[in-house]
């Protein structure tokens, strides 16, 4: 299998060390369970993304594919969009040359990151487009995350299905005055996508939208480079399995196996095979004794065999283009 979506290094960790102590122990796990090879998304840019790149790609080739990120704090310099891209552009050239295996776009995107006048900035904004673009010149999918589950765009109410959930972490409520709607953020990556026809791109969690399974065979259906992961999602796929099923039959090459459970662990890729593969009944999504993201049970997706083979490597296997 290839983990197509997962975290290794250092920007999301609370004490700022690396999510894995001890790399030699999760290869020996990833062999156990017969993971071939994780995508750590977590490269940044310049000296985080060499430093990814040699703790894992380098020291065990073909285990580990480093994606790195693009600095957006320069979209709030002074200077011209000209001079903006250009920065941009040669900083993803810089990384790819480091050994970079492709960009991962957060969804600090679209919430969060804005430009000098203060303006947020969307996935379609102009700017964005042509380093996009440019991502796609130099041979580097793009795994993007645009907004986030639905609910967090929802009043918050305890009628908000994951109420529990926002509690823990009210900083992913995005409901509130002056945020673009669930709706406007999907429409501005639709838009995205449009305008790059010659990037390859990877939807992370189910396309951005499990929650809607009819959407997002709309969007594959409209975008030959669009690609979805799987990771961060069993909770919405076991609550629908017939619809997922139904999608991977639809799309057999453009769905790909990842799990987003960082750090990585064996019963992490049980459950997924679970869930994929099995028509078990009422089962928990998660390893953590609470329900993280609402408090329900899935059902397995019984997915053919024959789909498989694809969804758990082929498909990565030819985004990431892997020759060997
Ligand atoms: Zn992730």
């Amino acid at each position: 299998m290839i983990d197509a979506h997962n975290h290794l290094g250092r920007w999301l960790s609370e004490d700022d060390d690396w999510l894995v102590d001890d790399v030699g122990e999760l290869i020996g796990m990833l062999d156990d369970v017969g993971v071939d090879t994780v995508v750590n998304l977590d490269g940044r840019w310049g000296a985080e993304l060499e430093a990814n790149i040699a703790r894992y790609d380098e020291r065990h080739p073909g285990r580990f594919l480093t994606f790195c990120h693009i600095d957006w704090s320069v979209l709030s310099s002074d200077d011209d969009e000209r001079s903006i891209v250009d920065t941009l552009s040669s900083q993803l050239a810089a990384s790819a040359a480091a050994g970079a295996r492709g960009v991962k776009v957060w969804k600090d995107l679209g919430l969060q990151v804005r430009d000098a006048s203060g303006a947020p900035v969307m996935p379609d904004d102009p700017r964005v487009v042509s380093v996009l673009q440019t991502a796609g010149e130099l041979n580097l999918p793009v795994l993007i995350h645009t907004a986030d589950p639905v609910a967090f765009f929802e009043p918050l109410t305890r009628a908000n299905e994951r109420w529990d959930e926002l509690q823990v972490h009210p900083e992913w409520w995005f409901g509130g005055p002056g945020m673009p709607s669930f709706r406007h953020l999907m429409d501005r990556l639709d838009h995205l996508l449009t305008l790059c026809p010659g990037t390859t791109f990877i939807g992370a969690h189910v396309g951005c939208w499990a929650e809607d399974l009819g959407a997002v065979g709309r969007m594959l259906d409209e975008h030959p480079h669009w690609n979805v992961d799987i990771a961060g999602r069993l909770g919405e796929l076991g609550r629908t399995p017939l619809s997922f099923r139904s999608l991977v039959e639809r799309f057999p090459d453009r769905v790909l196996f990842g799990t987003d459970c960082f750090p990585p662990a064996a019963g992490d890729y049980a459950r997924h095979r679970r869930f994929l593969e099995t028509t078990d009944k009422d089962f928990a999504y998660s390893g953590d004794p609470t329900p993280p993201q609402g408090n329900w049970t899935i059902d397995g997706a019984g997915l053919d065999s024959r789909l498989l083979p694809g969804l758990y490597h082929d498909n990565a296997r030819r985004v990431l283009r892997l020759t060997d």
